[in-house]
């Protein structure tokens, strides 16, 4: 590999090398540009920030000025570094690059994350930091996990001191450009005193085992920098331009780096938006960008301030909602876009009915009305705060088959924990599926490894018996002996509780897989691992035993699963987009939906539990990006109880909403939840806790039915569930005409009824009879409240 190839080639030697004069035909790129934006493209000398809200075209003006450079030939391609913050974004820069100049980018070796970038820097010079080229990137996990066995060896209670939080202390040492040397003092007391030489122990053991974190990358090759000014120069000399997006999330070593390279040429040229900082509780520091005039002494600072993506509404609503922060710079923003519609604020009773709502209104977005165009599935985005909340959203989306996508990670089914507790419900229906047996028979950890698996496998070939008998033949005549023994007889006679509960179907079946999963040991397992996601996986399995209630029992789930999930292709190319607020940075959308906003999910527990505002700011700055990737239509709703970590609780509508300014929200909460409960809620005291001001909400159906089944509920896996959540909602008799909506068959209209079952006629599905116990009424497709 040679970095440097091309190096001494200089593209300035061409008559191209000028800036475009006024005369002569703009090149295509230029084209609608407004007049700032073009000020950013040609002021190639020197450093330039660009600081602007939210869809101003900054990352327009940063592709444009990219083929500019490549266009009138200031740059090779190689001379010019280009830095974003996702892969994503990446690509999509390149792409964006290609069009404008037409295929001259393809050879762009330095567009693209900080990580991947400094990857590449550090494996060429790797020898420099005491490593092999082909050293190991260590993730998250692998890192708690050595920091974990070092604080055994120093005789350290990790409990007391766990490795989770030594790793996010050496991060922030690491973010800030420490090496141990660096510590200052007054935060070398951190870990009770032994964080320093935990750190210094920590990088030894990195460079023993050839290894790098995720921060190393960064940090040792500022190191390189700093120690050899040959190799630090090469780099200066290469790189003539520099670019960089969403530059109020890098981090101080992030900006070292910058800074050391834009020394020689100085033509770095830095976009961002201070308000849309949501990086900080990863070392983001929002100073950089706010300190960038001192930083880059010399440097031109432009500001866009049209917004070409949103309508007046959205813009109006989320700009009122930022002006809340204290800490900013303010901007002007503004748009010659239509009003557009309001920003629909809705509440809902409980979880599903959001979710329900999300997708008819998705539906019904699709077909046009006198009052607007109509949309493709692939146009709209559900962005949500936490991804524990998308599961009931995708299930209503698998329910109603609406074609959809999730980013940033497997969709709900697909995930490790709940395919390994899925497996387990299989395996609890049948002790035969080997398939299930294989997946769970060492998860939680049994001492079953590879050679005894294999073993079982043999055994159960020369039998033709399933894993598990064979397995059970192997204990018995102590050819498995040890601790795999115990664990594989313990598991078995569990398993043959579990079979037993689940055909006497004596007990709800809820509790019946709240217990399964309990002694599966899996919740445990992630309660005891200390990795960052962990938390998130054990919320997971809780997220399943929900989804549990709208299956008649346990094998309803599992065929759900196997139909929808297992034999389709993993992931579809097309539909709904399904993500979190943290990676929908820099994208849009003609259609946003926004669920969650109540307090606790939106802004987050961990925020209101933080003192001081900075975490309630860093919330609210991420509630700005959501609805600022709204091009035409943006929905805000909460529900008001829902289902978390195994409780039913009351949700009280995020104080975000109150924030809204009025002007720009139609509020579209339902009668009995509203007046009083939404947005006049939110405004008022937040608090519908004190629901003295509206006794209309206490006496209407809705809340008598989920204040009901509240009460009804009790803790994860333990009776007092009741069996269906539709059986206390189809209590009204139904009668022929009613509009009825079940779990399987969709939505359709009764054609008669007698005491227990229905005779339906289904939109989709034909004429069926069903217990009327699992239909629920609906009006105009939408439940009645
Ligand atoms: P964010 O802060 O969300 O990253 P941004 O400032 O980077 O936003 P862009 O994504 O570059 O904004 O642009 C927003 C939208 O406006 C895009 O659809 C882009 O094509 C369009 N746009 C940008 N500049 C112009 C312009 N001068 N004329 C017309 N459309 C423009
Ligand atoms: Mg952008």
């Amino acid at each position: 590999m040679n970095l440097f190839e091309n190096e001494n080639a200089d593209p300035s030697s061409s008559s191209e090398n000028r800036i475009i004069s006024a005369e002569e035909p703009l090149p295509r790129y230029l084209e609608g540009l407004n007049p700032p934006q073009r000020e950013a493209v040609e002021t190639l000398d020197g450093p330039v920030l660009i600081l602007a809200g939210a869809g101003t075209g900054k990352t327009k003006a940063l592709t444009s000025r990219m083929a500019h450079i490549l266009q009138t030939r200031r740059a090779w391609p190689s001379q010019i570094l280009a830095v974003t913050f996702t892969n994503k974004a990446a690509q999509e820069m390149r792409d964006r690059v290609s069009q404008m100049v037409g295929g001259r980018v393809e050879g762009m070796p330095w567009l693209g994350t900080f990580h991947s970038i400094c990857a590449k820097i550090l494996r060429y010079h790797a020898e420099l930091a005491g490593l092999n080229a082909n050293f190991t990137i260590l993730d998250r996990d692998d890192q708690e996990r050595l920091l974990k066995q070092l604080i055994s060896a120093a005789n350290i209670d990790e409990k007391k001191f766990p490795a989770k939080s030594l790793a996010a202390t050496i991060n922030r040492w690491k973010d800030q450009g420490w090496l141990p040397e660096d510590v200052p003092k007054r935060w070398r007391g951190e870990f009770n005193g032994r964080g320093l030489a935990l750190y210094e122990e920590y990088q030894e053991r990195l460079t023993s085992f050839n290894a790098a974190d995720f921060g190393d990358l960064i940090l040792r090759v500022v190191d390189i920098f700093r120690r050899q000014h040959d190799v630090l120069a090469r780099y200066q000399h290469r790189f003539r331009y520099i670019l960089v997006d969403e530059y109020q999330d890098t981090n101080v070593a992030q900006y070292l780096w910058l800074r050391l390279l834009a020394q020689a040429h100085r033509n770095v040229c830095c976009v961002g938006d201070d308000d849309q900082s949501i990086y900080a509780w990863r070392g983001a520091d929002v100073n950089n960008i706010l300190q960038f005039e001192s930083n880059f002494p010399g440097s031109k600072v432009i500001r866009l301030e049209q917004n070409y993506r949103s309508t007046t509404h959205i813009l109006g609503a989320a700009s009122g909602l930022i002006d809340r922060n204290v800490g900013r710079l303010g901007k002007t923003l503004w748009t010659d876009k239509a009003q557009g519609e309001k920003v629909r604020l809705i509440g809902h009773w409980e979880g599903q009915d959001e979710a329900r709502w999300i997708c008819s209104e998705a539906e019904n977005l699709t077909r046009e009305t006198g009052m607007r165009r109509s949309y493709e599935y692939d146009e709209m985005a559900i962005l949500v705060r936490a991804s524990f909340q998308m599961r009931e959203i995708e299930d209503r989306l698998m329910a109603i088959g609406l074609p959809y996508r999730v980013v940033g990670g497997p969709r709900f089914y697909e995930r490790r924990e709940v395919r390994d507790a899925i497996a387990y419900f299989r395996f609890a229906v049948s002790s035969q599926n080997d398939l299930a047996f294989e997946r769970i028979i060492n998860v939680p950890k049994r001492g079953v490894g590879e050679a005894t698996l294999q073993r079982i496998h043999l055994e159960a070939r020369d039998r033709r018996v399933s894993l598990s008998e064979a397995a059970s033949q192997l204990c018995r005549e102590s050819k498995i002996t040890g601790k795999a023994a115990v664990g594989i007889r313990k598991l078995l006679g569990r398993q043959a509780v579990w079979a037993g509960m689940i055909r006497d179907g004596g007990r709800a079946h809820i509790e019946v897989a709240g217990q399964i999963l309990e002694e599966s040991g899996l919740p445990e397992m992630w309660t005891n691992t200390k990795t960052p996601d962990a938390p998130a996986r054990l919320e997971n399995l809780k997220e399943l035993v929900k989804a549990l209630e709208e299956f008649e029992n346990i094998q309803g789930l599992l065929e759900h699963v196997a139909l929808n999930f297992e034999n389709v292709q993993r992931s579809q190319e097309q539909g709904i987009l399904l993500l979190t607020l943290h990676s929908a940075k820099g994208l849009e959308f003609p259609v946003v939906f926004l669920p969650g906003w109540e307090e606790g999910v939106f802004p987050s527990q961990r925020a209101l539990e933080e003192e001081g505002d900075p975490g309630l700011e860093e919330e609210r700055r991420l509630a700005y990006v959501g609805i600022t990737r709204s091009m035409e239509i943006c929905s805000v709703s909460f529900a008001s109880a829902r289902f978390v970590f195994g409780r039913w609780r009351t949700q009280d509508p995020s104080r975000f909403i109150g924030e809204l300014p009025v002007k720009h929200i139609e509020d579209m909460t339902p009668p009995g939840l509203s007046p009083g409960f939404g947005f006049q809620a939110a405004r008022s005291s937040q608090l519908p806790v004190d629901r003295s001001f509206d006794s209309d909400v206490y006496s209407s159906p809705g809340f008598q039915r989920m204040a009901r089944r509240v009460a009804e509920r009790g803790r994860f896996g333990t009776a007092g569930f009741s069996r269906r959540r539709l059986e206390s909602s189809s209590s009204a008799k139904l009668e022929a005409g009613d509009r009825v909506f079940h779990q399987k068959f969709g939505y359709g209209t009764v054609k008669s009824s007698s005491a227990s079952s229905l005779s339906v006629a289904f939109d989709k599905s034909g004429d069926k009879k069903v217990l009327a116990s699992y239909v629920e009424r609906v009006d105009n497709d939408g439940p009645v409240a």
